[in-house]
């Protein structure tokens, strides 16, 4: 990096010692979870992982934790081990590419599928009588481990969308130095944020004053 006032230099700093968070929320958890990668600054940004750390993946889950059944995202309150991270980022991977080959129209990659399939075989759950009638269905499930439950939920998530009637909605964003996937949920939206409707407005009024 270049010499910078101190200022400058300074909010930088302030800026680099906190991962910046995904600026899209709120998508299906898949593509949430496809969005921990974007890129940070726009066209000159750089490429930002939220999922680098079980550090980061226990604040992801805790940030989505409303979309989790609520008694394994309870019990993942616990911290994440690095192979869980590890399987999260694999999933992630996957999803990323079905989300690619959604847009495109292309067949899904086998191996991307087989991934996604394996994981959502972990969201398996069932009703059961629980200790007191009163207490009404306790709900089971067949993985021990909460991470991996919550794994499973995502997977699920993502087939849900991505080989269901809402998969004609997905879009990866068009805006220039953009990487994020949204669910078109109004006809206009062309765009992941309005941040990145407002870079491309800007870039086309300048090269309009330029020609
Ligand atoms: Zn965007």
């Amino acid at each position: 990096m270049g010499r910078q006032p101190g200022s400058a230099r300074r909010a930088a700093e302030t800026e680099s010692t906190k991962t910046p968070r995904p600026p899209l929320a709120g998508e299906p958890l898949a593509l949430d979870l496809v969005n921990t990668t974007f890129i940070h600054g726009g066209l000159r940004g750089s490429l930002v992982d939220a999922l680098a750390t079980p550090a980061d993946l226990d604040l992801w889950l805790a940030e989505h934790a409303e979309a989790f059944p609520r008694e394994p995202a309870r019990r993942a309150s616990a911290p994440a081990a690095a192979s869980r991270l590890e399987e999260f980022r694999r999933l992630r991977e996957a999803l990323r590419e079905l989300s690619r080959a959604c847009v495109a129209e292309e067949p899904y990659d086998e191996q991307a599928v087989a991934v996604v399939n394996r994981a959502a075989r972990l969201a398996v759950s069932w009703p059961e009588f629980g200790e007191r009638t009163e207490d009404g269905p306790v709900v089971r499930w067949a993985e021990p481990d909460p991470h991996r439950v919550l794994l499973g939920t995502v997977a699920v998530s993502g087939v849900e969308l991505l080989a269901g009637p809402g998969r004609h909605d997905v879009r990866a964003c068009a805006a220039p130095g953009c990487i994020l996937y949204f669910v078109r949920t109004h006809r206009r939206r062309e765009w992941c944020t309005p941040g990145c409707g407002n870079r491309v407005r800007v870039a086309r009024h300048h090269r309009q004053r330029r020609s």
